[in-house]
């Protein structure tokens, strides 16, 4: 049996990223601030808020700090400066119950929302107890 870990399921995801306006209190892109979050990638949304750039968009948002391919492979470029909101999104089942905006993002990226599965520590169900499973021969494979 491999023991190999799974990765964490937001790897290769990033629909979020591309999907919500990210907003948050104009301090978090202080340098004086605990995130420090890069103000040169971010906008202004009014006199209290500030926005990841890419994100102010009704459509085709997507975060100017998201790198990779949504769906295959991603990242997030200031991940130790992200702001407030990006830290406290939680993706569906991260914490054992369903999210409904982690499955929103997701769906309108064309992928299936996640399940308690796709997470390392969780192991599918053993075979059902009366349920036929057909081995190959000794020898074989
Ligand atoms: S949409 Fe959900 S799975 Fe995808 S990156 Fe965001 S939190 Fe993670
Ligand atoms: S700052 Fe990072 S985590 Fe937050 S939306 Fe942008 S890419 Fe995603």
């Amino acid at each position: 049996m491999s023991l190999a870990l799974k990765p964490h399921p937001c790897q290769k995801c990033g629909a979020c990223c591309a999907y919500f306006r990210v907003g948050f209190y104009w301090w978090e892109a202080e340098t004086e601030s605990e995130y420090q979050v890069p103000k040169h990638l971010t906008v202004d949304l009014d006199s209290r808020q500030r926005c990841m750039k890419g994100t102010e968009h009704k459509h085709q948002n997507r975060c100017v700090a998201l790198t990779g391919k949504i769906g295959e492979h991603v990242s997030c470029s200031i991940y130790e400066h992200r702001p407030t909101p990006c830290r406290q999104f939680k993706a569906s089942y991260e914490n054992g119950e369903q999210e409904p905006r982690c499955d929103q993002a997701r769906a309108k990226h064309g992928l299936e929302p996640l399940t308690k599965y796709d997470w390392p520590e969780i192991r599918p169900p053993p075979v059902a107890v009366g349920e036929v499973i057909s081995l190959p021969p000794l020898g074989v494979g």
